[in-house]
């Protein structure tokens, strides 16, 4: 264990709603909800100012709905978050070598890997990290970030979500018990509402309550990998390291076959397969995945990849089950299939909470909906009845905006991007000609495709189950 407070976690604020507001100035201050806005959706991030509604991530949309019925509901622009996102994380790279991204919004930096030595005493690591959070909002155009530095990943962590939003907390080094003990359970990361549910059912509500509860009875309640690793957390034991490439690696599995598949049931169970495998190894890695990817290599060696990124990494096997059948059910496979694989990659040993658990309970499809089932292909992107809420587009007359609404055959837009104030709102009829989608930012997340034509000449793969694994 560290003697210096010398792990950084920074989170950024309510990061997909804040981009949402950063670039739409007539939302500043208001009730943001981005996430699924279909029956089925479910909420992915909601402002500060929809938050006080009482509307919460892995809530149904149409329940915040209920509660703020005049937020904005937003589909999200995936591109937009991945480039605001990678600005955070180059800004972190400057101040050190050290850097492990968790998710989009979120990453750990060890400070013993800077440049140029980070002080240590209290006063020159706040002044340090105080300049660090105005250059991340200088970089992004003003988006706030959450701080705590710590002995350890695990406090760290804690620290960053005590004074959120804009927060800043430092962790002497020996404090650390002082400030778990009274935490309630919720506080150590990996426990959400569904292992807290089951921790506050046997009298667990503060980590000093875990402290007393055994190992083997944690083990019991939440099962094997989790109930030790959380033993361990609870008296502050933590010795991860930050590992900055862990994000690239991935495990996957794939499998070529004698014959060409063609029947999709059967394709469907061996991608389901496959996914469970990937999913076993990642338990048996204790790590979590943030993006999924389907191969598919057909009759004539053609290869395509099917890929999504979920905002949260997840270990949750029917999850990533329903992500990877949908992908592949993108490609056409009527021709044959040759090889099929799914890989999980942005990897991270830590999972944010139970989202997709309770996700899961709910809706098991909804992330999956949302990531896969609303992804946006050439042929939707020129179909003008796909234009998403907050979707950005642009006008031959009016130039770069954002889909505010549409229906019954109309598209309303509000004409205002991140650089104007608040822009005014014109309605067109949705197949308008002088209206088009701005950029790769219209649809919503994360799905992306390439599809590589045949390698010439190279000889098929002798037939067998091929899993392959990222080292660590
Ligand atoms: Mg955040």
């Amino acid at each position: 264990v560290r003697d210096t407070a010398s792990i950084l976690h920074l989170d950024l604020d309510a990061f997909f709603a804040a981009v949402e507001q950063r670039d739409k100035p007539s939302l500043r201050g208001r009730p943001v909800v981005v996430g699924g806005v279909g029956p089925r959706g479910v909420v992915a991030t909601a402002s500060y100012e929809a938050r006080a509604f009482g509307i919460r991530s892995a809530m149904p949309t149409h329940e915040a709905r209920a509660r703020c019925p005049h937020a904005a509901f937003l589909t999200g622009r995936f591109e937009a978050y991945r480039e605001t996102s990678s600005v955070v994380m180059s800004v972190l790279r400057e101040r050190s070598a050290r850097v492990e991204p968790v998710s989009l919004d979120e990453a750990y930096v060890d400070l013993a890997a800077a440049p140029e030595a980070v002080p240590a005493d209290g006063a020159g690591l706040r002044a340090f990290v105080v300049e660090l959070k105005s250059d991340i909002a200088d970089a992004t155009g003003g988006l706030r970030a959450s701080v705590g530095v710590g002995t350890s990943k695990l406090v760290a962590k804690i620290a960053s979500d005590l004074e959120k939003p804009d927060g800043l907390v430092v962790v002497r080094p020996g404090a650390e018990d002082a400030l778990l003990r009274p935490m309630p359970v919720t506080a150590i990361p990996g426990v959400g509402p569904a292992t807290g549910e089951k921790l506050r059912r046997v009298g667990v509500r503060t980590v000093a309550d875990l402290q007393r509860l055994g190992t083997d009875e944690l083990v019991a309640l939440v099962g094997k990998a989790h109930g030790s690793s959380l033993a361990e957390l609870a008296h502050g034991r933590d010795d991860r390291t930050v590992e900055p490439d862990r994000e690239t690696k991935s495990i996957s599995v794939e499998d070529t076959f004698d014959a060409d598949l063609v029947d999709p049931v059967v394709l469907t169970g061996v991608v389901a397969r496959h996914a469970r495998l990937v999913c076993d190894r990642l338990r048996a890695a204790r790590l979590f995945g943030r993006t999924v990817t389907v191969k598919v290599r057909l009759h004539d060696f053609t290869t395509h990849t099917r890929s999504t990124t979920l905002p949260a990494p997840t270990d949750r096997p029917r999850l990533i089950v329903t992500l990877a059948t949908a992908l592949l059910e993108e490609v056409d496979t009527t021709t044959g299939v040759r090889l099929l694989g799914v890989g999980v990659s942005g990897l991270t040993d830590w999972v944010q909470d139970d989202l997709f658990n309770e996700l899961e309970d709910a809706e098991p499809s909804a992330w999956a909906q949302w990531a896969v089932g609303g992804s946006e292909t050439p042929a939707s992107r020129r179909n003008p009845v796909g234009w998403a809420p907050g979707a950005d587009v642009e006008h031959r007359v009016f130039g770069p905006g954002w889909v505010w609404g549409s229906g019954l055959g109309r598209v309303t837009v509000r004409f205002e991007t991140a650089d104007t104030g608040p822009g005014t709102v014109r309605t067109f009829a949705v197949n308008d000609p002088g209206l088009s989608s701005r950029g790769s930012a219209a649809g919503p997340p994360a799905a992306s495709a390439t599809d590589d034509p045949a390698p010439s000449a190279r000889p098929p793969r002798p037939p067998g189950t091929h899993p392959s694994r990222g080292g660590r």
